[in-house]
């Protein structure tokens, strides 16, 4: 069996890896193209690993943005991302063929997971337990590159291995493809973190804070994750912080009883089914009554903090995101550009992306490319033009290109709105906020579909009717985005 694929390990560096990597290498099946490792240690001397590993950094800057540096250098149809941490069978590459053996509406396959566990787990070995029935966890997952490239692969703003991987299937699946679990079975080994690991894992909170914003109240129903414990940590808050406030005055005293009483009770049944099914040594009985009594705070208080990042984004009345079209636009058009080499900023384009950058304002490229659907430009040469494009314009936060042909009816080509909605969605932004700078009518309809702001650049290609009837025209990209950042988008169009 032959399978085109590329295997991306992001990693800290953990004892594992080397062991993974000749397991991957060692065993039955289709050899992968490539195998890239992600080192997302901050810093560091280079890792020591084996000549056929093309090794990449990502700075320290979490596992999404370090899978997204691996995958985004892969040519291959399909990108298999293992964790660093993970034991793979001896005939995990056929079984992995045998799982991608699939018809095209399949986008990913995940394995299924294994963690070997005693009769009694600890909270830490009970956590990584949940793996097992979890979705979507990019611990073994494989994905059609197609489908990274289309929904612009993980949102970095997860910060930690922690709800990216759901995010990112919650938004392959809204794009219209299937994903399917595999019978491949891979081993995690279980978590032994230290006394405070299961506060450390509160900060999970302001995650899902972001998950709730991204994909509504559903999301998890839809990304099979389990109802959590936010309302009852909440109200074993609220009434410690009242039994504080009540046990000053003399007249309110009984009630500062009664409130102790509640979070005492709260306090000791959340401890207990933490301490039941565990090995109940002393040193878990201690970490297990200890960690229950700070992790209702922790968890407030982290999910109080990533609701007020996300509506900082959205109550923000200034300009929240710039979003280029990308051929006339930001670089020299070339019809069905698909040669690296003939990429031309426009003048202009890389001081202006600058500024915003500097200014903290998120800038994204919402690209028509029909020229995959015709053939004329293979998804390979798609990347490696816009590889090009960062390399001499910068890190983009979000791409969204539409590579569909004219007739397929799909909802990005512009002037659909899809493009501009999903790079707002991706940013993590109200399309209302956004500012869309396109060199035609196309750029500018989509993004008055979207609700967003359009600001034509004309060319000489521009049809004079998309110009006089584009409410808001610009001379150069320059005085576009002086335009986007003075103003407000809800100012009008006059
Ligand atoms: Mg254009
Ligand atoms: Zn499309």
């Amino acid at each position: 069996m032959t399978l085109d694929y590329t295997v991306v390990i992001p990693t800290t560096g953990r004892d594992n890896l080397i062991p993974l990597l000749s397991a991957v290498t060692g065993c039955a099946g289709p050899r992968p193209a490539e195998i890239i490792v992600v080192d997302d240690r901050p810093t560091g001397p280079p890792l020591s690993l084996p000549g056929f590993v093309r090794v990449v950094r990502s700075g320290g800057r979490g596992p999404a943005a370090a899978r997204n540096a691996g995958w985004r250098l892969a040519r291959t149809e399909w990108v298999a991302f293992l964790d660093d941490d993970v034991i793979v069978s001896g005939s995990w590459a056929a079984d992995l063929a045998a799982d991608l053996d699939v018809g095209l509406d399949v986008a990913a396959s995940q394995a299924r997971i294994v963690v070997p566990v005693g009769p009694r787990p600890t909270d830490d070995e009970r956590g990584t337990v949940g793996l097992e029935t979890s979705r979507w966890i990019t611990a073994d997952m494989a994905y059609r590159r197609s489908a990274l490239v289309e929904v612009g692969g993980f949102d970095e703003r997860f910060p930690r291995a922690f709800r990216e991987d759901s995010d990112l299937a919650l938004r392959v699946l809204a794009a219209g493809h299937e994903l399917r679990r595999g019978t491949r079975r891979t081993t995690h080994p279980a978590a032994h973190g230290d006394f405070l690991a299961s506060l450390r894992r509160q900060a999970g909170n302001a995650d899902n804070a972001l998950m709730r914003h991204k994909h509504g109240p559903g999301w998890r129903h839809r990304a099979a994750a389990s109802p959590g414990l936010l309302g009852q940590h909440a109200l074993t808050t609220v009434s410690a912080a009242a039994g504080a406030v009540l046990a000053g005055p003399r007249r309110t005293r009984r009630l500062a009883g009664a409130a102790a009483a509640v979070w005492a009770m709260l306090t000791c049944s959340f401890a207990w089914r933490r301490i039941r099914p565990g090995p109940r040594t002393r040193s878990e009985v201690a970490r297990m009554l200890v960690t229950s009594v700070l992790i209702p705070p922790a968890a407030v208080g982290h999910r109080v903090a990533g609701e007020l990042r996300v509506r900082r984004r959205w109550t923000d009345r200034s300009v929240a995101a710039v979003l280029f079209d990308r051929d006339d636009t930001l670089i020299a058009d070339v019809p069905y550009l698909n040669d690296p080499e003939q990429v031309r900023p426009v003048p202009g384009a890389a001081e202006v992306l600058r500024r915003l950058r500097a200014a903290g304002i998120p800038v994204g490229v919402v690209s028509n490319q029909s020229g995959v659907a015709r053939g004329l430009i293979s998804p390979e040469q798609l990347t490696a033009v816009n590889d090009r494009v960062e390399a001499l314009l910068g890190p983009f936060d979000t791409w969204q290109v539409c590579v569909h042909g004219d007739a397929d009816g799909c909802p990005c080509r512009k002037p659909a709105p899809g493009l501009v909605r999903r790079a707002a969605e991706a940013l993590g932004v109200d399309p209302r906020r956004c500012v869309v700078i396109g060199d035609t009518g196309a750029d500018v309809d989509a993004a008055e579909a979207a609700g967003a702001r359009g600001i034509l650049v004309p060319t000489d290609r521009t049809l004079p009717d998309e110009t006089a009837r584009s409410s808001t025209v610009a001379a150069t990209i320059t005085d576009a985005v002086d335009l986007a950042m003075s103003r407000h988008p809800e100012g009008g169009t006059t």
